[in-house]
């Protein structure tokens, strides 16, 4: 039996845990409580892990990882410990209580269950490398045979041990746009399709967008700002089809049949259309006053911008959900032990893994805390 730390009582550090804890005597060193983490996921309801599309949801090919431990062993694990799930239209897992508390409570059963030292409130300074390896707090220094590191994207450690890594970069966030959206700011579209162009590259989600005061989010948003983090910067353009269901032809032909009914000017032709704000947002762009009697050519304008509104994407905002970068997966065996220090293991979030909103970023932080905890 080997003395195991596991310093971050997050996603991968708890599942780490439960699985070492079989063979192992496992301390895990929380800087904040065992869980808190997760209770802050899918909006407080935490979404586990998604039962569809696992296609290009990564920044790269985890076939070979997802193999030992998918989204089914996700299921099966947490039925396990006793929490009830359900799954949404998107496909997406949560708990049946809607609340993520339910998820750190059976973890936190399971691991007093298996005899686990959670070491809630303790921040790990510095990680020695020897042949033992000293974990050091404020208040102690402590030895263990094997160390996983599961601190999310911090970089301390990384620091510590001179590993390389490729730089963290905030992913899944709201952009900031050359657009003023102040007067959008609030308002959601729903069904719209988004395009980002990069680097030569288009980008494609369909869904909900979410205006912000300068700039844009919503899962769409959160998904296209993916690729940002995994290019050199936050620059880009975003195109907005708002009535992504009809072909440009079909729009016009709406357009211009609204147009034979003499519904006014400007901004009454476009009432009934979108909702009042987007109306005069349309009108704006195509630089068209509100109480203009609108001409064909107008009418065309009008079209082009609601097929494709455009944002300058400039910047990022701070928040983010988790973020792109972290240690290269050929750095680690298969089972996550870092190839130059022995008996040392990263898991979740520090190895560079990203994936897209719905459940697929927990589900690589337990698919790695299972395989290297259960190699311990
Ligand atoms: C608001 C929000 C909502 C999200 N919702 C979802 C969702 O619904 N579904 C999904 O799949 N993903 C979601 N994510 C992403 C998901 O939370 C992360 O991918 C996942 O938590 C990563 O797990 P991890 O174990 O690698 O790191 P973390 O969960 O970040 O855990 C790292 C832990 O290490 C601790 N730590 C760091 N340094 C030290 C230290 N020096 N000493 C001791 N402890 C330390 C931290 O306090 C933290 O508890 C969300 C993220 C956010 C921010």
């Amino acid at each position: 039996m080997s003395k195991v730390a596991i310093i971050g009582g997050g996603a991968s550090g708890i599942v780490a845990a439960i699985f070492a804890a079989k063979n192992n005597d496992v301390t895990v060193f929380c800087e904040q409580t065992f869980g808190k983490k997760l209770l802050v996921t899918g909006n407080g309801r935490c979404n586990l892990t998604n039962t569809k599309n696992f296609d290009k949801v990564y920044n790269q090919d985890i076939n070979e990882y997802l193999e030992k431990f998918n989204y089914l062993d996700t299921i099966e694990f947490f039925n396990n410990l006793g929490l009830e799930i359900y799954v949404d239209e998107e496909g997406r897992v949560y708990p049946i209580s809607n609340s993520a508390q339910s998820v750190v409570d059976v973890l936190l059963h399971k691991a007093q269950i298996l005899n686990i030292h959670i070491k809630d409130h303790t921040k790990v300074e510095s990680v020695k490398y020897g042949e033992k390896i000293q974990v050091i707090t404020q208040d102690d220094i402590f030895n263990f045979d094997k160390v996983v590191i599961s601190t999310g994207s911090t970089t301390q450690f990384l620091d510590d041990l001179h590993i390389e890594y490729k730089e963290f970069r905030p992913s899944l966030c709201a952009l900031v746009t050359k657009q003023n959206t102040k007067r959008l700011s609030g308002l959601r579209l729903s069904n719209v399709l988004c395009k980002l162009e990069k680097d030569n590259k288009e980008y494609f989600e369909f869904g909900e967008v979410l205006f912000k005061d300068k700039g844009l989010s919503g899962i769409c948003i959160f998904n296209l700002s993916s690729y940002l983090a995994r290019s050199k910067n936050y620059n880009g353009k975003i195109f907005i089809d708002l009535l992504p269901k009809q072909t440009a032809e079909q729009t016009l032909q709406i357009l211009t049949n609204r147009h034979k009914l003499n519904l006014g000017n400007a901004i009454d032709f476009m009432t009934g259309l979108f909702c009042r704000e987007v109306n005069k947002y349309i009108l704006s762009v195509c630089g068209i006053s509100e109480d203009k009697v609108l001409t064909s050519n107008d009418i065309q304008k009008i079209c082009a911008t609601i097929k494709n509104l455009e944002f300058d994407i400039v910047d990022k905002y701070d928040n983010n959900q988790v973020k792109s970068g972290g240690i290269n997966l050929e750095d680690l065996t298969q089972n996550f032990e870092h190839k130059k220090l022995k008996n040392i293991y990263f898991v979740g979030e520090v190895c560079d893994v990203d994936g897209l909103c719905g459940g697929y970023n927990l589900q690589w932080a337990f698919t790695s805390g299972k395989i290297a905890g259960e190699s311990l």
